[in-house]
């Protein structure tokens, strides 16, 4: 039960962090969404009205403090008595309006109700009266889903969307005091539907001039043509949807279903354009999925975002493959998961599916995080992040490249490895500790690169001339960068260009087609180069699997440190020996300009680091970083063992260095079942000229941390971290 006095502390908490985030954005007065720390979600099934004790869940969810909480209201399924046609009601609902009680009981505890909605599947009746509402494959038939098959597929292009959905919005808002309604599902960062009803015949017919191909395709002008209308849509129909929404309240919000972490194919910088409030429906891992895949999760959606609403739902269930609703996933998981998405940023929704449960050991997990979180409120409060390296967000190339020389169609499985460049710097980055943001490809203006000394862009093989335009003005204007293998070698669409878009940047030119993938092929030290730095006692390198042959454009201001050593079979070990043992290939270039310095490595060292695992790549990764910030001093720092993710932001009471630690036998493969505590960390963080620092507190271990203070540089140490640290400087 929550008491009076909680209530008090935890509303007053909110009004002070709301005054401050208001006075840091200019008085303008913010929707109860954009100040909101703490989201749950009970996902009813169509039986649980038989069953559901309203009180006993409601008192649960207002034991984590909770500021919104998700409850179904319909679609698919009505858990009210609704009266639009077609609008199936829960079939066990008999008598009762369980969403509107629900929905009373959680205003009772002035907790926010966000009608959880479902806008892709409906029922047979509706086939029947309605067969322009739903998804056709090419023969004409409909499309069931495939375990509930009774259930069929709507089409987004259809009057279900603008006009059944909408009505059932504007019931759900007439009848309830509702703040907001969220659709699962949809529209989902993930690939294109292609659809054959009347209305995207039509579609196809007068807005694209064909059928577009069913898989992604960037390779077709059709595809191409669909890409843009099928994100316009959906932007309309979410543009609508916030419209209709905000009909009777103008403080309510449409929320989308997003995620997909860093493997998205629709754009989410439009996404995001049209978004409010982002939600990344990215649940969980599995397989070998490595742990920090909901922090990249929160690097994405701020990196389209920027301090607006975010939340990452975490799956209370175990949602690995195979998925099991209604067991509880590992503990430690589970708090992992909820760790990375405060540290990066991001607000915890926290999800359990079914209102009668048998498995019961999820609930004091997700009170234990929350309750922490809500004492703890203001320190997550954040307004910047304090990072000097950029990573681009290389979109379109994740979506849409096809790795390997020649021409062809996509193959489905070459997906995963289109993320693989990036993995890598991420990878190389965190155990470097570097602190680092995501900026997306479409978000490369002056203004926003110039908080950043360095930009990072890990094979963005597909870029725009504009794209290329602003990293050149970058560079010119004395930014840093490090950029592989591909990057600008091909137009937004994957068209080829004769030559590097960024040659001039780079200092080199393409000299023939690719290279490899080949293994047992290397890199020879050709001088010392502070981007060699402890790689004493050897002259090879392990080198990458691709690279584009190259040649040195640029002037006498260029390093050639490394040479390329060509493939020669690794067996048998008879035949293991150089065939060319030296050549005057380059393998990366370094070049200084003023304050400008560029490194361009011209194999895939980032997807070699990824799928080798070498740390001597890692090595070369993290020295080169280094030597591209010159003699700046980093604003964050943090040194000791082990392999942690950490954020530093500043926030409405100060500054919050977040600690993420990853040291696990289960970093990359779940699921994390305990803690490995590691030893102390020595940090530095850069506060503003004026600011003294009077406090150093570690949030999530409870301890005050001596610290000293030097000019605007603050030093303390952590004694040690067991799951996630949070250490708040005021
Ligand atoms: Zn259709």
């Amino acid at each position: 039960m929550i008491t009076r006095r909680d209530f008090l502390v935890a509303t007053s908490a909110s009004l002070v962090g709301a005054a401050m985030e208001s006075a840091a954005s200019a008085a303008t007065p913010r929707p109860w969404y954009a100040t909101m720390r703490r989201c749950g979600q009970l996902n009813l099934n169509e039986r649980d009205p038989l069953t559901l004790d309203v009180a006993s869940w409601i008192d649960y969810w207002a034991s984590l403090k909770l500021d919104a909480l998700l409850l179904n209201g319909g679609g698919i399924v009505a858990f009210y008595p609704t009266t639009v046609p077609y609008h199936h009601r829960s079939e066990f609902l008999g008598s009762r309006d369980l969403f509107g009680e629900l929905a009373e009981a959680t205003k009772s505890h002035n907790i926010r109700v966000v009608a959880r909605m479902d806008c892709n599947y409906a029922y047979e009746d509706a086939l029947k009266a309605h067969p322009e509402w739903f998804e056709r494959n090419e023969n004409g038939s409909p499309r069931p889903h495939t375990e509930s098959t009774w259930l069929y597929k709507t089409c987004m292009f259809s009057t279900y969307f603008t006009d059944q959905m909408s009505a059932i919005y504007r019931e759900i808002g007439e009848r309830y005091p509702v703040d907001g309604f969220f659709t699962n599902g949809w529209p989902s960062t993930g690939d294109l539907v292609v659809c054959h009803c009347e209305n995207c015949r039509r579609v196809y017919r007068e807005q694209i001039g064909g059928t577009p191909p069913n898989q992604v395709d960037a390779t077709s002008a059709l595809y191409r043509k669909y890409y843009d209308v099928y994100m316009d849509r959906v932007l309309d129909v979410w543009r609508r949807w916030q419209q209709v929404v905000t009909e009777k309240r103008a403080d309510s919000v449409y929320v989308g279903n997003l995620g997909g972490g860093i493997r998205t194919v629709k754009n989410v910088k439009r996404l995001g354009e049209a978004a409010r409030w982002f939600n990344a429906d990215h649940q969980g891992r599995s397989g070998d999925t490595p742990i920090w895949d909901c922090a990249q999760q929160g690097r994405v959606a701020q990196s389209v975002m920027e301090g607006r609403a975010i939340t990452n739902v975490t799956g209370a269930y175990s949602n690995s493959r195979p998925t099991w609703r209604h067991v509880s996933k590992a503990p430690a998981e589970t708090t992992m998961w909820l760790a990375q998405t405060a540290a990066s940023g991001m607000v915890p929704w926290f999800h359990w599916l079914g209102g009668a449960p048998e498995d019961t050991r999820w609930k004091a997990v997700g009170r234990d995080f929350f309750t922490w979180l809500a004492a703890h409120e203001p320190h997550f409060r954040n307004r910047r992040s304090i990072a000097d390296v950029a990573v681009l967000y290389p979109q379109r190339t994740i979506a849409f490249y096809r790795s390997g020389p020649g021409p062809g169609t996509w193959r489905g499985a070459e997906r995963a490895q289109t993320t693989d460049y990036l993995q890598g710097v991420y990878y190389a980055l965190c155990e470097g500790r570097i602190f680092f943001d995501f900026v997306h490809e479409d978000d490369l203006q002056a203004e926003r690169l110039r908080r950043y000394r360095v930009l990072l862009i890990p094979n963005a093989a597909f870029l725009s001339d504009d794209h290329c335009g602003r990293i050149r003005e970058y560079v010119a204007a004395g930014g840093s960068v490090l950029a592989t293998f591909e990057t600008s070698r091909y137009t937004e669409w994957g068209d080829a260009r004769s030559d590097f878009a960024l040659a001039d940047v780079f200092g080199v030119s393409a000299t023939g087609e690719l290279v490899g993938p080949t293994g047992n092929s290397y890199m020879r030290i050709e001088a010392r180069h502070p981007v060699l730095a402890g790689f004493d006692g050897t002259a090879l390198l392990p080198g990458p699997e691709q690279r584009v042959p190259i040649r040195a454009t640029g002037a006498a201001s260029t390093s050639l440190p490394l040479t390329v050593v060509p493939y020669y079979p690794a067996f048998p070990p008879e035949m293991v020996f150089p065939r060319t043992p030296k050549t005057d290939q380059p393998a990366a270039i370094l070049r200084e300009t003023g304050r400008s310095r560029v490194a361009y490595f011209a194999g895939d060292v980032d997807r070699t680091f990824w799928r080798s695992g070498s740390p001597d790549l890692a090595l070369l990764i993290q020295n080169t970083v280094k030597w591209l910030r010159g003699a700046q001093r980093a604003p964050a720092t943090l040194d000791g063992e082990g392999v942690v993710e950490a954020f530093a932001w500043e926030t409405g009471p100060g500054y919050a260095l977040h600690i993420l630690n990853y040291t696990n036998p289960n970093m990359t493969r779940g699921f994390i079942r305990k803690f490995y505590a590691i030893g102390p960390q020595k940090a530095q963080l850069e506060v503003a000229s004026e600011r003294r620092i009077a406090s150093v507190r570690a949030l999530r271990s409870g301890r005050s941390v001596p610290f000293t203070q030097n000019g605007t540089m603050v030093s303390f140490e952590v004694p040690s971290v067991t799951d996630y640290e949070v250490v708040a400087l005021t």
